[in-house]
């Protein structure tokens, strides 16, 4: 538990927990003293101001992140999240779990996030290409194919990450590729990274089910939380499979079909009407009934805190895939590890790891100038997520440990064995 004051500007509850997450971890594997002082904290983090020229002509302000939690495996690597909320704190329990996340399935690379405070959907394209290109050119020191490489997270896309590529080049000089990841593949990106997150859900899914004795098919229903790119992508792969999706929750309500959505059709309305509240397929149901829908599989995959102790006593599923970061609350994680223990928790480090797993791709290729066609990836990607299931599976059994403490306890072992090594500067 935290027995020191948190600086103020990470005087944040998310911070808090994850911070406190690490603390447990590293009381539970006796890592050394020193090190649980220094990984604590990030190492870097960096505010800036971001002044746009909006489309009726008034200037304003927006506040941008970008935070480095350590980088002792490699050059650091992380999303880049737009959204209203997006505050220092966030973003630095995001960078913390990213550490954790890319020693976890063997990445060598560190961990870092970064975001800015607005709304891209309230924004225009043009106003969104100018936040973007002042926020790289205000990080432009703090960012590089060693240094940190940004990817794209909730609120952001392959065009906001193409504008990034170009702002950086424009800066050096020349075209440097491995600057971010999550590019469109025309001008250096990945096959396979736009499915990789989803794609890697259904690997540790598959994984599960083979190891819970459930065959993946017609019988099995789906709830999934967000169908934005890691939900949608999951959803979908499930259906692929014969899975029927019977119950859609986002931003705007949740909604059931107990004989299964057209997941498209349903990614198709909310491109076209950003909400789910006029889709005629199924029936409007509140979120307190989207949680309790019997299913066999709910995947998490909106945002931070979504699964409380109240909506967790409601579960009717036998696994919960955690797509997004972070997406249960400290109080709903012991209630499922000591109340629930029939429901499988894929943890969130492990669960949604194929994102970053294609992007080290995507960083590698650009850095070789040669590049992996798909069907290669998505072995890479399989390979590397089903050995990392099995890792925090064995572990877990051995130890006695839950998923989550397994794979925490994993990927802080491995950070903390190279700082020992590495020792400390000066
Ligand atoms: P996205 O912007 O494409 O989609 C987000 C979805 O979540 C949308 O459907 C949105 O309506 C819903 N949502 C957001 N806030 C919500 C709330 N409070 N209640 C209900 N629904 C809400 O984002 P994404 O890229 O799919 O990311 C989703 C999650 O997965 C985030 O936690 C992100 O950090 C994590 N993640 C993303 C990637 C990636 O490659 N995109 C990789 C790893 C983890």
């Amino acid at each position: 538990m935290t027995t020191h004051s948190l600086p103020p500007e990470l005087e944040h509850p998310f911070f808090k927990k994850v911070q406190n997450q690490f603390e447990d971890i590293a009381e539970i594997i006796n890592l050394d003293h020193n090190i649980t002082t220094r990984l604590r904290y990030p190492f870097r983090s960096i505010c800036v101001s971001i002044p746009i020229r909006l489309d009726n002509g008034q200037v304003r302000l927006f506040h941008g992140y970008r935070v480095h939690h350590n980088d002792t495996l490699g050059p650091c690597k992380g999303g880049t999240r737009y959204s209203p909320i997006v505050n220092l704190g966030e973003i630095a329990a995001l960078a913390m779990l990213m550490t954790w996340k890319c020693a976890l399935v063997g990445l060598p690379l560190g961990g870092s996030k970064g975001g800015i405070a607005c709304d891209p959907n309230a924004r225009s394209r043009n106003e969104l290409q100018k936040i973007t290109r002042r926020y790289t050119s205000e990080i432009i020191n703090f960012i590089g194919p060693n240094i940190d490489s940004p990817g794209p997270d909730m609120g952001t896309n392959e065009q906001v990450m193409a504008w990034m590529l170009d702002t950086y080049s424009a800066h050096r000089g020349a075209t440097i590729n491995s600057v971010v990841t999550g590019k469109p593949v025309t001008v250096g990106g990945s096959q396979g990274r736009q499915d990789a997150t989803g794609n890697g859900v259904l690997f540790t899914i598959e994984e599960t089910a083979k190891r819970i004795g459930l065959e993946l098919g017609e019988k099995v229903r789906v709830s999934v939380q967000g169908l934005g790119n890691v939900g949608g992508v999951s959803a979908r792969n499930l259906q692929n499979l014969g899975c029927k999706v019977i119950a859609i929750s986002d931003m705007s309500g949740s909604i059931s079909n107990k004989d299964g959505f057209n997941v498209d059709h349903v990614s198709a309305h909310l491109q076209k009407y950003k909400t789910l509240e006029n889709y005629t397929e199924g029936e409007i149901i509140s979120k307190e009934e989207f949680f309790s829908t019997p299913t066999e599989i709910l995947i998490l995959a909106a945002t931070e805190n979504q699964l409380t102790l109240d909506l967790a006593k409601k579960l009717r599923c036998r696994i919960i895939a955690e797509g997004a970061n972070s997406p249960t609350t400290t109080e709903a994680d012991l209630f499922l590890e000591k109340d629930r223990p029939e429901i499988f928790v894929i943890p969130d480090i492990l669960c949604n790891a194929g994102g970053v797993t294609v992007s080290y791709f995507e960083w590698v290729q650009g850095l070789q100038n040669f590049f992996w066609n798909e069907l290669e990836i998505k072995e890479r990607l399989k390979t590397i997520m089903v050995r990392a299931f099995a890792t925090v599976y064995d572990y877990a059994k051995k130890n006695k440990f839950s998923m989550r403490t397994a794979a925490l306890a994993n990927g802080i072992e491995k950070v903390g064995g190279a700082m020992l090594l590495r020792g400390l500067y000066p």
